[in-house]
């Protein structure tokens, strides 16, 4: 029988999510991939329970996470029935609708029918009443906004979630959206993009936007899906990500675009005496609330726990890694 551990409150700093009330934790864990029908269970659910016994509060999902689309909230579900199910409280479980689900034309993008619909689904395969945080997981240029924010609030008054957020939307989207929910009744609690020191496109507008409102923010990749960690710094090893030969998202050819500079930033982590991925973490860290890592492994976890031990940057060593990144 899982028991937690006791001690799992003391290490990981929380942080507030905007202007809320809610807590996450500095780093969460994603469920995108290494949870799905192709892994084994127990290496899933091991990573599961090595982040809540160090602090990892918050899980993030998706409709669509797999493969097959579903099976990571299924793995989720059944680690919840047989672990976690006590610990409910403790958690903050998201899940999100936007991207193709099923066939048809209410399966994708942000219709009310689609929302509603998705959210019954991944409620079922997780075996829970709500979800913490219910995501529009991407804009849709076709459908009002008044439409989908106004399918959010609604899921919030029927208690079928406590919060929402929206994900990957542009900064006027975002203002625009959050002046919906704002006079719904149900303020945006979260925004979810794309963030880490090779993907800065958050800083053009939107993290300005998201100050405005009183908005938080979680990166998704912060970790470059593993670029910015040792796992390339000696080839491309057939078990990770890049090495695979059905991941259109990191091939060995980005891979070999940034191994220059990949190198260049574990040298100065290592003189900051953290990892790449430690330091990577931090350093998106100066700018959102929390960071969702993924994980094929409890070990790389355990590794990027590490990272909150040393937050901080001197003015150098944020001058020497743009530097860096210009190069
Ligand atoms: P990361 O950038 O954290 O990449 C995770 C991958 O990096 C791991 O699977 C592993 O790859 C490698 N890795 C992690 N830590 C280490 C380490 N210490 N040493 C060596 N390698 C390491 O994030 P993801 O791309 O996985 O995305 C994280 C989460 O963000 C997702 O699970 C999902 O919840 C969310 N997301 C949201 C999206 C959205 O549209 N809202 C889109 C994409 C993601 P390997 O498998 O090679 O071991």
């Amino acid at each position: 029988m899982y028991q937690a551990a006791a001690q799992r409150y003391d290490t990981m700093p929380y942080r507030r999510c905007g202007r809320s009330g809610l807590m996450l934790p500095a780093i969460s864990l994603g469920l995108w991939h290494n949870f799905g029908d192709n892994r084994p269970y127990d290496n899933s659910r091991a990573m599961i329970l090595h982040a809540f016994d160090h602090g990892i509060t918050h899980f993030d999902l998706a409709n669509n996470y797999g493969p097959k689309p579903g099976a990571a909230e299924e793995t989720f579900g059944r680690v919840l029935a047989q672990d976690l199910r006590a610990y409910r409280d403790e958690l903050i479980i998201s899940t999100k609708a936007g991207w193709r689900m099923w066939d048809g034309p209410y399966g994708e993008w942000g219709s009310r029918k689609y929302l509603v619909a998705s959210l019954d689904q991944s409620l079922k395969r997780m075996g829970l009443d709500y979800v913490d945080i219910y995501y529009s997981h991407r804009p849709d240029p076709d459908t009002p906004l008044e439409e989908t924010m106004g399918a959010l609030d609604a899921i919030v008054r029927q208690g079928k979630a406590l919060y929402v957020g929206i994900s990957s939307y542009s900064a006027e989207e975002t203002a625009a959206a959050a002046r919906i929910l704002k006079e719904l009744g149900t303020p945006c609690l979260i925004h979810q993009p794309s963030f880490s020191m090779f993907d800065r496109w958050i800083e053009g507008g939107l993290t300005g936007v998201l100050k405005e409102q009183g908005i938080g923010s979680i990166a998704f990749c912060p970790l470059a899906q593993g670029l910015l960690t040792s796992r390339y710094l000696d080839g491309v090893p057939a078990d990770s990500r890049a090495g695979s030969a059905d991941n259109p998202f990191l091939t060995a050819e980005k891979v070999d675009a940034r191994i220059a500079q990949v190198r260049a930033l574990n040298a100065i982590a290592a003189q900051r005496g953290q990892t790449l991925a430690q330091m990577a973490l931090a350093w998106a860290l100066q700018t959102v609330t929390s960071v969702i890592i993924g994980a094929s492994r409890v070990s790389q976890i355990e590794e990027n726990l590490g990272a909150v031990r040393k937050l901080e940057f001197s003015a150098d060593e944020l001058a020497r890694i743009e530097e860096i990144l210009a190069s």
